[in-house]
């Protein structure tokens, strides 16, 4: 059976054509959907006779709360979301002054191997589906109360291995008959996935792209992140510059402040050389300790003063705020926890 919360509104019309339905029942299912109904039964005005011939034709999932975590500091609220097969991918809501915003998933598991991330250490388990990305937004939305103005593709795997999913999420979520969350209001974080950095060009949206940098050679970056053994650190930047020539939109790196690692007066020095002439903003994040990882964050001057050497060089960089840092909301880790806990036999 088809997964109709993965269908567009064009596709749905279609189908129901096909099936004898007037055009107009297509749009009204798929606000149904996008409101984040449970089952069939709930879209009210619909007959009994096509509410039972849809459930003959189509699947209608939706997760369940594994876990809810809320941060008695800031307001941020993670979710542990269980999938209809039993896996579990995690959703963090911040709430920011220009609104709310969720940061949700895009695999179970992440295949990129990056050395600092808890989301990669048990590979990956499999690409979430369409409507399993547009479904942590939704219940995000229903399940706080609190109306989501923006999305950030930064929690667990990597958007781009999961290439066709992630358009069509966002096509989705962008529906005016649906979600209808701009496209200047969702960012897309990535690894470096060159190939694929190329092809997102080519679509010409007006998302905000987040590359994942952080370190500016390759003797630093291949030893932290091993898709640089395959995109170098100039055949990355270079896409960066087609990027925003083709889209003009400005690239934010992201920059995990790591202690002796990459986080040394020289680095920036290097850090700077290598982002001239592209439309840059970088982001420095403290590292956020991961139990299995002998690395650890920089100190704050540290972090500062690179921030400033960044500053006066005329690149903008900001520290990237720590929210949720009483309840583990980042990166794979609530998820990594509750497999230990609940899998017998598991290390
Ligand atoms: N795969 C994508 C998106 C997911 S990770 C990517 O690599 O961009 C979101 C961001 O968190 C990335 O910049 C990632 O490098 C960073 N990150 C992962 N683990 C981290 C940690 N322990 N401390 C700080 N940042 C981390």
């Amino acid at each position: 059976m088809k997964d109709i919360k993965s269908m567009t509104l064009a596709e749905l019309t279609e189908d129901f054509l096909a099936l004898g339905e007037p055009k107009f029942r297509a749009g009204q299912v798929f606000s149904w959907l996008h409101r984040g109904v449970r089952s069939f039964d709930e879209m009210t005005n619909l007959s009994k006779a096509l509410r039972e011939k849809l459930k003959g034709q189509y699947e209608l999932n939706y997760p369940t709360v594994a876990r809810c975590l809320r941060s008695q500091k800031d307001g941020t609220i993670k979710y542990l979301w269980r999938l209809k097969d039993g896996n579990c991918v995690e959703s963090v809501l911040m709430q920011y002054h220009h609104g709310n915003t969720v940061c949700i998933s895009s695999e179970v598991g992440c295949p990129m191997g990056c050395a600092f991330c808890a989301s990669t250490l048990g590979g990956l388990v499999r690409r979430l589906t369409p409507s399993e990305m547009l479904d942590q937004v939704l219940f995000t939305q229903i399940d706080s109360g609190l109306p989501i103005s923006n999305i950030v593709l930064m929690g667990i795997g990597e958007p781009l291995d999961n290439y066709d999913t992630v358009l069509r999420f966002l096509e989705l979520v962008n529906s005016p008959e649906g979600m209808n969350i701009g496209m200047r209001h969702i960012s897309l974080s990535t690894c470096g996935v060159v190939d694929k950095i190329d092809r997102l060009a080519q679509e010409n949206l007006q998302l905000t792209l987040s590359v994942s940098l952080h370190a500016p050679t390759d003797e630093v970056r291949s030893q932290l992140m091993p898709i640089n053994r395959r995109y170098s650190v100039d055949t990355l930047l270079a896409a960066c510059k087609r990027y925003f020539e083709t889209t003009g939109r400005r690239i934010s790196f992201e920059y995990a402040m790591i202690r002796g690692v990459n986080d040394t007066p020289q680095t920036a020095d290097i850090l700077i050389r290598k982002l001239r002439g592209i439309a840059a903003h970088v982001n420095l994040i403290p590292l956020n300790d991961v139990a299995e990882s002998p690395l650890k964050p920089s100190e704050p001057e540290t972090v500062r003063a690179f921030q400033k050497k960044l500053e006066d060089s005329g690149i903008p960089a900001t520290v990237r705020r720590t929210l949720g840092s009483d309840i583990n909301a980042s990166c794979g880790q609530l998820r990594r926890n509750y497999e230990r806990e609940n899998t017998p036999g598991k290390e």
